[in-house]
């Protein structure tokens, strides 16, 4: 399973001491709303868990699966809803948790279906982003880290539907332009 990676991007302990921070904040933030955290699968279910876990307040656990279609490695923008929220949403304050943002075309198109559904607030929190990538602009409440643009597998990250339970994030160090379809 290592064989093929190139460095670690960011470690285990680094992964859990910035997850902790953010589960502070987010815990300070939204003490006393009705915080409903939207984790955005597959790729953000490891974020997910761990920051939930961290953000020692109330909160109703919600998920939604979207795919986008792209190659080399980049989304087409092409989003598509695969499975919705099992509750309305309205009224709640609604914090979506991403993997990670590299166009922003994603967190563009979810930021709109889920604001037609009018919660009270809808912010982001985002393990990962790629600000050199981004070509829509998108307000990130939370970001865990900016990184580079190369193409990182683990921590629910995949490459074709693997290495998503790495526990660490690494670069692919592969040619640049494989197909890439990611959840
Ligand atoms: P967007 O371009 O819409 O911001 O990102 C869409 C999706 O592309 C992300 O949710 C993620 O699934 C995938 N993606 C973007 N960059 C990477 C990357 O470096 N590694 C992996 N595994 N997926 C990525």
């Amino acid at each position: 399973m290592e064989r093929i990676f190139g460095r670690p991007i960011v470690t285990q302990e680094q992964m859990r001491t910035r997850i902790r921070e953010l589960g502070r904040q987010i815990a300070s933030d939204y003490a006393g709303k009705d915080l409903v955290l939207v984790g955005v699968l597959k790729g953000a279910y490891a974020f997910y868990a761990d920051l939930a876990r961290a953000s020692r307040i109330p909160m109703r656990v919600e998920f939604i699966v979207v795919t986008s279609y792209g190659a080399g490695k980049k989304s087409s923008g092409k989003v598509k809803l695969v499975s919705d929220l099992t509750e309305p949403i309205a009224g709640k304050d609604v914090l979506l948790v991403e993997d990670i943002v590299d166009s922003g075309l994603t967190v563009q198109y979810l930021m709109k279906t889920l604001s037609r559904r009018k919660p009270r607030s809808l912010k982001v929190c985002t393990l990962l982003s790629k600000p050199d990538r981004r070509t829509v602009e998108v307000d990130l409440e939370y970001v865990g880290f900016k990184i580079p643009n190369k193409f990182v597998v683990g921590y629910g990250l995949d490459y074709r539907q693997e290495y998503r339970n790495l526990p660490y994030l690494a670069a692919l160090d592969q040619g640049d332009e494989q197909e890439q379809e990611s959840a």
